[in-house]
């Protein structure tokens, strides 16, 4: 039975430990930003040590804590080290933001076998690593919020960028059914499909592009990075324990 008395949509982490991969910057940066200011102690992860700094002072200057992790999502050794060592120095692991990702884009016909392989391995093996690994200690603590950023691409695909979009296709698949295995553990697995959204990875579209995208979004405008963000910390609060294999887009009504 449901308590009415409780409003559940609390946004209190407190406790709870997270991993964000690719938080060095963009999206990464925002959403680790954000689960620190819930209360939450994350665990930073990227392989750009530089920037993971500058994320980790931004969420320490907030009094937050955070910790930073060199390591490349693909490389399954370093993925399941910092697994461990997160785990050991915060006594487990409640929640997993998959947010690494990188594009090489390309129409079709010219893509190099090496722009396919990089962007399947960042996004969509990257994922299923840290998803491995993070799945034992989350069915131990008998609780976890899994949450990947796949894209809109990966809903309605986007000329140029097939690699991408088959790579997130494969992280909404991937989601759905590691939804369905885990539930049982009392984790759910989630997606956010972003639109278009200001950060570096978007930084060089063209104003042509920008101008037709603007067009084709309802509320007329690109993403923030907090957009994201926000619907991440929904996601991984308790309000949202029976929603699971989902994907939620957050894209300003673009695949409407
Ligand atoms: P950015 O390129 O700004 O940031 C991605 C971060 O991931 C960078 O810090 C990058 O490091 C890091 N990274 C790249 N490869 C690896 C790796 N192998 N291991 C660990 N970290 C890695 O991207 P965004 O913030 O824009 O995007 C974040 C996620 O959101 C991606 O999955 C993207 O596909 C998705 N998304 C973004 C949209 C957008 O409009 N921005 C729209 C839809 C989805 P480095 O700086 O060294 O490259």
């Amino acid at each position: 039975m449901m308590n009415e008395n409780r409003n559940r949509i609390s946004t209190d982490l407190s406790g709870q430990a997270a991993i964000v991969t690719g938080a060095g910057r963009g999206l990464g940066r925002a959403i680790a930003c954000s689960l620190a200011r819930a209360g939450a102690k994350v665990a930073c992860v990227d392989v750009d040590a530089q920037n993971l700094a500058e994320t980790v002072r931004a969420i320490e200057a907030d009094r937050g804590t955070a910790e930073p992790f060199t390591c490349d999502v693909t490389d399954s050794s370093r993925v399941t080290e910092v697994v461990q060592e997160v785990v050991k120095k915060w006594g487990g692991l409640q929640i997993l933001v998959n947010n690494a990702g990188i594009t090489r884009d390309s129409l079709v016909m010219r893509m190099k076998d090496d722009q396919w392989d990089a962007v399947l391995r960042v996004n969509l093996r990257g994922t299923f690593l840290f998803t491995r690994a993070a799945a034992r200690p989350m069915m131990k603590g008998r609780r976890g919020r899994i949450i990947n950023i796949a894209s809109v691409c990966g809903l309605m695909g986007n000329p140029g960028q097939a690699n991408y979009s088959a790579s997130k296709a494969g992280v909404i698949g991937l989601t759905r059914t590691v939804a369905r295995e885990l539930a049982a553990r009392n984790i759910t697995v989630n997606a956010v499909a972003p639109g278009f959204i200001t950060t570096e990875m978007t930084a060089t579209l063209g104003e042509e592009i920008l101008q037709q995208l603007l067009k084709q979004t309802p509320l007329g405008r690109l993403g923030d990075p907090q957009d994201v963000a926000d619907a991440v910390l929904f996601l991984a609060s308790e309000g949202a324990g029976f929603i699971t294999g989902h994907v939620l887009t957050v894209d300003g009504g673009l695949t409407t």
